[in-house]
């Protein structure tokens, strides 16, 4: 008998320190984990994001970079973490792609995680190194179509952004390159500005600088309107290529099960750091626009999520004959 009040007793105690603990959190640093390699736009936007949370949290948000082909390896980490919300998971359209891409994928994103907001949307671009000779897209095309054999696409791996626009591009213009997978378009960057890859098709928050610097050469964006921070460059729909478009959007997670007090917390620091005048201003500099207030929620990425994998699963097989 005294044990079973003992065992009441402790139950108690530790559900009672449970629930305080929901209550305190975070008493400690929120990991966020990126999937793919520092200095690329994804790390870019975390960093933002993580920062201003840091703030409305009280506690630091550390960006851990995991990188990896294609980048599914963070989300497989974060899905294994304790759901207590001291590891969250940032990730952009590859969450919508993957499942169509991968026969064997060891995550469901429509299962294992909570939703906390959309954060923003970031169209692409494609840039090529320094000394490719054309001038403008048509040249481009050209120039590509007849060196086929020669020319290199860099990108991050399946299940990556540059992955995909690469895939809908060389679907497209109906012709297949060598591919060079990074795990990240960082790294990638840094060898298409040494010349050692061709092309590729990165988000603006990685090549606006580069662009506007004259480091790399520009032939269009994927999207449909252009960017308010680039507004020289053409989209590629202008340019007469139909069938490439396509916007980077980034989610936020958190383990399947985080308790709800934790949950509300993260949604409200998302929240406050999307309505920060720095943030927005960041990112309108690198051609980011932010999704409104009543998006930043759990029940709109579920919702834009679902909606995605559904709109790529037929586009990805589609152009799956141009895949790597
Ligand atoms: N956005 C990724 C990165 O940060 C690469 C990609 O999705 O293509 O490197």
């Amino acid at each position: 008998m005294k044990s079973i009040a003992y065992a009441i007793g402790l139950a108690a105690v530790t559900l009672c320190g449970g629930a305080a603990a929901q209550q305190q959190y975070p008493t400690r640093n929120v990991n966020m984990l990126v999937p793919f390699a520092a200095g690329g736009p994804t790390d870019t936007v975390a960093r933002v994001v993580a920062q201003a949370m840091g703030k409305p949290l009280g506690q630091t948000v550390v960006v851990e970079n995991r990188p990896s082909a294609g980048g599914i390896l963070a989300p497989e980490q974060v899905k294994n973490a304790k759901p207590d919300g001291y590891q969250i998971l940032i990730h952009h359209i590859g969450m919508a792609t993957t499942p169509t891409l991968y026969r064997q994928l060891r995550f469901n994103p429509l299962t294992d995680f909570e939703y906390i907001g959309l954060i923003n949307e970031v169209p692409m671009t494609i840039v090529a190194k320094p000394t490719m000779p054309a001038k403008d897209f048509k040249e481009f095309l050209a120039y590509i179509k007849a060196n086929k054999d020669k020319v290199s696409y860099a990108n991050a791996g399946i299940g990556a952004a540059s992955h995909l626009c690469g895939m809908l591009f060389m679907s497209a213009i109906q012709t297949d390159f060598l591919t060079v997978p990074y795990k990240g378009t960082g790294p990638a960057m840094n060898d298409l500005l040494g010349g050692q890859v061709d092309f590729m098709c990165d988000q603006t928050t990685s090549t606006s600088s580069q662009i506007k610097s004259g480091k790399v050469k520009v032939y269009g964006i994927t999207s449909a309107q252009r960017v308010a921070s680039l507004p020289d460059v053409p989209t590629l729909q202008e340019q007469g290529l139909k069938g490439a478009d396509v916007g980077i959007w980034h989610g936020l997670y958190a383990p399947k099960g985080t308790p709800k007090p934790v949950m509300d917390k993260l949604v409200g620091a998302l929240q406050e750091a999307l309505a920060d005048a720095t943030v927005r201003q960041r990112f309108t500099d690198l051609g980011a626009v932010t999704y409104p207030k009543e998006r930043q929620n759990p029940a709109a990425l579920q919702a834009h999520l679902k909606a995605e994998i559904e709109k790529w699963a037929p586009l990805i097989k589609k152009a799956g004959q141009y895949a790597d």
